[in-house]
């Protein structure tokens, strides 16, 4: 029984009705949305057939809410090793190469060695034989120029990329939510 329902997350919605995060998509497990419709700060748009009994009532479990207090988004996305893949479409900015994040590293343009540092605009995604072959040299000295200059995204921007991966379970009744102006791309 429990198993059936770890299987129904809802997707969680802005108060615009759009994914709090598109990748990775923002879920919340049944019991986290369960608690939330208890304490009234979300709306149910949807419910999977599956049915839960309270001591007191039986209801659906939501498939998509939405939080009722819009939730102001950051402007600047953090500086993580996963936001830089994700502006990068872990893709191998030397190559061209799409990889599994874990199949991707992080290469300095200007090496660190030669003063280049730790920030949006000098870290790109690179694949490992890239990495090893630019080794301590510029694009231009190693030969290998970027597919695009790093630079700080926003978040808007980010959330645009995120579009374009697909998680692998998609519930029906998120689809009316999700990609309303882009092409599915299976990766
Ligand atoms: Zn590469």
């Amino acid at each position: 029984m429990l198993a059936t329902l770890e299987k129904c997350p809802a997707l969680v919605l802005n108060a615009d009705f759009r994914p709090l995060s598109y990748f990775p998509l923002s879920l919340w497990p049944w019991q986290d949305t369960v608690k939330a419709v208890f304490l009234d700060r979300v709306n149910v748009v949807s419910e999977y057939d599956r049915v839960i009994h309270s001591p007191s009532r039986a209801f659906r479990v939501p498939s998509v809410i939405a939080l009722k207090e819009y939730a102001p988004r950051a402007r600047r996305p953090a500086f993580t090793r996963f936001n830089v893949f994700l502006r990068d479409r872990f893709t191998c900015q030397y190559c061209g190469n799409r990889l599994p994040a874990h199949d991707l590293t992080f290469d300095h343009v200007i090496p660190r060695s030669r003063g280049g540092r730790t920030t949006w605009g000098n870290v790109v995604a690179a694949c490992g034989p890239c990495n090893m072959h630019k080794a301590n040299r510029t694009p231009r000295e190693a030969s290998m120029p970027l597919i695009r200059a790093p630079d700080e995204p926003d978040t808007y921007q980010l959330q645009d990329m995120g579009r374009a991966f697909p998680p692998n379970f998609l519930h029906e009744s998120w689809r009316d939510f999700l990609y309303w102006d882009s092409e599915l791309d299976p990766w």
